[in-house]
């Protein structure tokens, strides 16, 4: 007999047997797709892993229904990069098969699928089968497979559905909800119907009496002949020097059509710079040195300061590998900020740059999936948020990770909750490829890496340029309190400086943290915020208890009365928002626009790229926000930051609070100044003698490296301990905490290292589940893998306890 081990994309560890024809065992391959049945009526997309003649022990083998490619879609080495995934993360090999995969590549018996609205059906080209199924969804919006099947009654639909995607006449209906809308460029054509020399001629004639819409015509065949390429509106108007309302006028009498195409989509077909890039002699000098490092080391971290020019040096290490055929995969923290890198790497590489995150449709995403496993020319370079990562590369030769220090390359839910960065260099490992990580402001594992001649490491430290990095200006607000100097949240300090910059037509910045809602008590007199005496971090105060409670070790004291180091009794527990800061901007500044760049107003559609287009386009003088702002940013014609209250990121209650807050004020700060004039910063704080912001000041990161080291060491954090948080959830309050008591019981007998916990975390109950939390802390000389598989076998024998098996559980490696 004949068998196939499959992975389901579900979670489940295990890999399952099915049996197969002797033909299809010679058939199949690693990698191929197969459409299996699995429970009582369900089918599921598997994954073929390995074929052999061992029949399974446990159950009785169920067939395949059918093989559904001809070449395997994933690569041997993407199924060994899941495991070792699996592994690190402690999660099942099924998650990693679903969260690696085009949900389009992934068809299972309850998926939806619609009917795409936009395209244009010519039922006459339809096979009968797909014309049953297209006449079914005219009755219905949407059908699930499980339908389909009995609409057609046969098991084997699925590559009917593949190719009615294909042929764009179905779509999966996403659940998941699109927050990310790329930018749309509009366009114009002309209508077909005068596309002809006949038709022009006619064209023509009709529009004999006006001059102007003739004209425009005119240019428009002229930019057709020169170009070759679709012609945005924005660029006919410029060229033919006439208004929007006249092209609108020949849309309206159907002489022109418009028409939209992502930015980010669309084929490049212009010509590449044909001045290749220059570097200057300081790039020069760091690149040849990243080269150096790799001739030695597999990963190189270039530590390059704000605006010195990182992205040249990455285009400049692109070439190399596209010279040698080879692929290059291009890691960046946000998907907002694609738009800007792709337009700079295809003025190099014009159309060899594909770009692919999960809020893509899903034929796109399919369309670079397959680029990438024929290895096409389109796709050689792939720039992507982290999911990126799991595309099959064929000849990887090497992946940039820019601003490498950021949060979002962790996932954190669902599993596999993986960190990008972490698992590039995994991959890059199966691949014997490189990685470059850039950075202004490394993460202390990565700098700790580089120290200790893990990674090499490549230090920038000027601008491009001769740009001078920005004067940096420390305001007490104590002071200013106690002088009554602040008009709201501003001190008089900056609003002079703000004044001055407006009156020389320049761009403000003003920087608030989100966190600064995170509920902590401070001290309007000295500005003092309790921390934990274990831990090092700030206590959070928790309103329904009247308590401050540490997260991380569970200490707790009553909220204070007055407070421990002044003992004013003038507390207060209110953060403030980016949305105060701009009311109060209204009345200092009624004459300058505002806007304002946080969640809320980047949410709605092209939120986020409206805003960076206005205020690159100066139609916006003063910037609020919050994060994003610190995300990589160009502009050119900011000359101050304001960063409103820095003390509300150096007292967030996480053990990495003085690494980010130091990160955040100095990547904030960058975006000043950038081109030939010197900026400025003023950061207001109540203590300006806090030695992440003298750091900040000086632009110490070394500094700030070698104390938050040294903390790390006392307290027990990475790099010298790796952290695994286990999070349960429930309904039921007292059963949960009972739960937990049990699991940190057994974990801290099983295991011998610190086992922290059980924690409340500040939400401890979402969606009517309460949550508690363990943390489990590995020491460097303990070995992971032996750790891991003692605390995987603790929690299963968690779950076999009968009372808490409706308790879930999930597992968060280097959650931090
Ligand atoms: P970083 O990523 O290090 O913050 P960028 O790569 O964004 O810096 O570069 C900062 C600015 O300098 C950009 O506007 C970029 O176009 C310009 N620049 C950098 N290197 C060069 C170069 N070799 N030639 C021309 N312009 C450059
Ligand atoms: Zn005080
Ligand atoms: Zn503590």
């Amino acid at each position: 007999m004949f068998f196939v081990e499959v992975i389901l994309p579900l979670a489940l560890a295990k890999t399952f047997t099915y049996q197969v024809s002797e033909t299809e065992y010679h058939f199949i391959k690693k990698g191929m797709r197969l459409a299996v049945p699995f429970g009582k009526s369900k089918i599921y997309t598997a994954i073929a892993l390995e074929l052999h003649q061992n029949e399974p022990v446990l159950y009785q083998a169920k067939e395949i229904h059918q093989i559904l490619d001809h070449e395997p879609i994933v690569t041997s080495i993407q199924i060994d990069h899941w495991f070792w995934i699996a592994t690190y993360y402690m999660c099942s090999i099924g998650e990693l098969y679903r969260g690696a995969m085009p949900s389009a590549l992934l068809l299972e018996s309850e998926t939806v699928v619609t009917v795409q609205s936009s395209s244009f059906v010519n039922e006459m080209q339809l096979s009968d089968e797909e014309y049953l199924v297209f006449q079914a969804l005219q009755q219905q919006s949407s059908l699930k497979i499980n339908d389909i099947i009995a609409i057609l009654n046969k098991k084997n639909v699925f590559p009917i559905i593949h190719k009615m995607i294909d042929k764009n006449i179905l779509v999966l209906q996403e659940e998941i909800s699109e927050n990310y809308k790329p930018k749309l460029v509009r366009y114009v054509r002309l209508h077909p119907q005068y596309n002809s020399q006949d038709g022009l001629t006619a064209l023509l004639e009709q529009l004999k009496n006006a001059n102007k819409q003739k004209e425009i015509v005119l240019h428009y065949f002229q930019l057709n002949a020169t170009e070759k390429k679709p012609i945005p509106i924005k660029k006919l108007v410029e060229s033919a020097k006439v208004t929007t309302a006249t092209v609108k006028a020949l849309i309206d009498k159907a002489v022109f059509e418009e028409y939209y195409i992502q930015q980010d989509r669309i084929i490049y077909s212009g010509a590449v710079s044909s001045k290749s890039l220059k570097l200057s002699t300081s790039q020069q000098t760091a690149f040849d040195a990243i080269q150096n490092q790799f001739s030695q080391k597999e990963v190189c971290l270039l530590h390059g300061v704000t605006a010195s020019g990182k992205t040249e040096i990455y285009i400049k290490w692109i070439e190399e590998y596209l010279v040698k055929g080879k692929q290059v995969l291009y890691l960046l923290p946000e998907i907002a900020l694609t738009t800007q890198l792709v337009s700079r790497l295809r003025l190099h590489f014009g159309d060899k740059v594909a770009v692919f995150h999960s809020k893509y449709n899903n034929n796109e995403r399919v369309e670079v999936w397959q680029q990438v496993l024929n290895n096409s020319g389109k796709a050689q370079i792939v720039i992507g948020a982290r999911s990126a990562l799991f595309l099959p590369f064929q000849e990887l030769g090497g992946i940039i990770i820019d601003e490498e220090h950021e949060q979002t390359f962790k996932q954190t839910d669902p599993a596999p909750r993986y960190h990008a960065r972490d698992a590039a260099i995994v991959l890059a490992n199966f691949h014997k490829s490189k990685v470059l990580l850039g950075s202004a402001t490394p993460s202390l594992e990565t700098y700790y890496n580089a120290q200790t001649a893990k990674y090499g490491l490549v230090t920038l430290k000027e601008r491009f340029g001769n740009g001078q990095m920005p004067v940096i200006e420390l305001v007490d607000l104590k002071d200013k309190y106690f002088r009554k100097r602040m008009k709201g949240h501003f001190s008089d300090t900056l609003i002079e400086e703000i004044s001055v910059a407006l009156s020389l037509g320049e761009q403000v910045i003003l920087f608030q943290n989100r966190r600064g809602f995170s509920p902590v008590i401070e001290c309007m007199t000295c500005g003092h915020i309790p921390q934990c005496p274990q831990c090092d971090v700030s206590l959070t105060y928790h309103k329904f208890k009247n308590q401050l409670r540490c997260h991380y070790c569970g200490y707790a004291i009553g909220k204070p009365t007055n407070c421990h180091s002044c003992s004013s009794i003038d507390l207060t527990t209110k953060g403030f928002g980016t949305e105060q800061i701009e009311l109060e901007l209204l009345s200092l500044f009624p004459n300058a626009k505002c806007g304002r760049m946080d969640q809320d107003t980047t949410r709605g559609k092209y939120g986020f790229e409206k805003i960076i287009d206005s205020f690159k386009n100066q139609e916006i003088d003063i910037l609020v926000g919050t994060q994003m702002l610190a995300k990589g940013l160009d502009f050119d014609n900011v000359s101050l930051v304001g960063i409103m209250n820095a003390d509300n990121m150096l007292y967030h209650p996480d053990f990495r609070a003085f690494e980010r807050s130091f990160q955040m004020m100095t990547q904030v700060a960058g975006r000043s100044g950038r081109a030939e004039k010197q900026g400025k910063v003023i950061i207001q704080t109540y203590n300006p003698l806090h030695n992440t912001i003298q750091q900040v000041t000086r632009n110490d990161f070394e500094g700030m490296y070698k104390e938050q080291l040294y903390d790390r060491q006392i307290y027990k954090y990475p790099p010298y301990y790796r952290l695994i948080k286990i999070t349960l959830k429930h309904r039921d309050f007292d059963k949960l905490k009972e739960g937990a008591m049990w699991l940190y019981q057994v974990m801290s007998q099983s295991l011998f290292m610190p086992v922290l916990g059980p924690e409340e975390p500040a939400v401890n109950r979402i969606r009517n589940e309460y949550i508690r939390t363990i943390m489990i802390k590995i020491p460097q000389d303990k070995p992971i893998g032996g750790t891991k598989k003692m605390i995987q076998k603790v929690l299963n024998s968690f779950e076999a306890v009968a009372q808490y098996r409706a308790i879930k559980v999930s597992t968060n490696v280097d959650f931090y």
